[in-house]
């Protein structure tokens, strides 16, 4: 049964294969974050309520990284991409299952949940990550063709 790497920003499915990015929407004046807040970031209320966001969004903007960072275990080069969300908030993740040069800001993007092979914190870790929309889903975030 896969687990959230980050319960406060990926909430899974009971089957652990897919999943919903969790946030706050702010009561006061509506603006939505995603992840962890204890007060709206737009007008400082702390009269939050927990959301989920839908599993689509636009891409607002990408790069290609051939220098990963420390302990990185996934593909090299890979595609890190910043989606804009229908409800505002922009979630970067790893783009998978995605040809480098098909990619164009204002895509559409679609949530996907990916097992994390080798996590320090052990087997079984899922991430969230983009690709994509429409395409095949693959196992495990396939490697991207150049
Ligand atoms: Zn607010």
């Amino acid at each position: 049964m896969p687990t959230s790497i980050d319960l406060q920003r990926l909430k899974l499915s009971d089957d652990g294969l897919s999943g919903a990015l969790v946030g706050f929407q702010c009561l006061e004046c509506g603006v939505c974050v995603f992840g962890p807040a204890t007060f709206c970031q737009s007008c400082t209320s702390d009269n939050l309520s927990p959301m989920e966001f839908g599993g689509r969004g636009m891409l607002f903007s990408y790069t290609v990284v051939r220098v990963p960072p420390s302990g990185w275990t996934g593909p090299v080069p890979y595609v890190l991409g910043e989606v804009e969300l229908p409800e505002g908030p922009h979630v970067l993740a790893e783009v998978v299952d995605a040809d480098i040069p098909s990619l164009r800001v204002g895509m559409g993007m679609e949530l996907a949940v990916a097992p994390v092979p080798e996590h320090p914190k052990g087997d079984g870790m899922s991430a969230y990550k983009w690709r994509p929309a429409g395409v095949s889903q693959s196992a495990k975030g396939g490697r991207i063709p150049l």
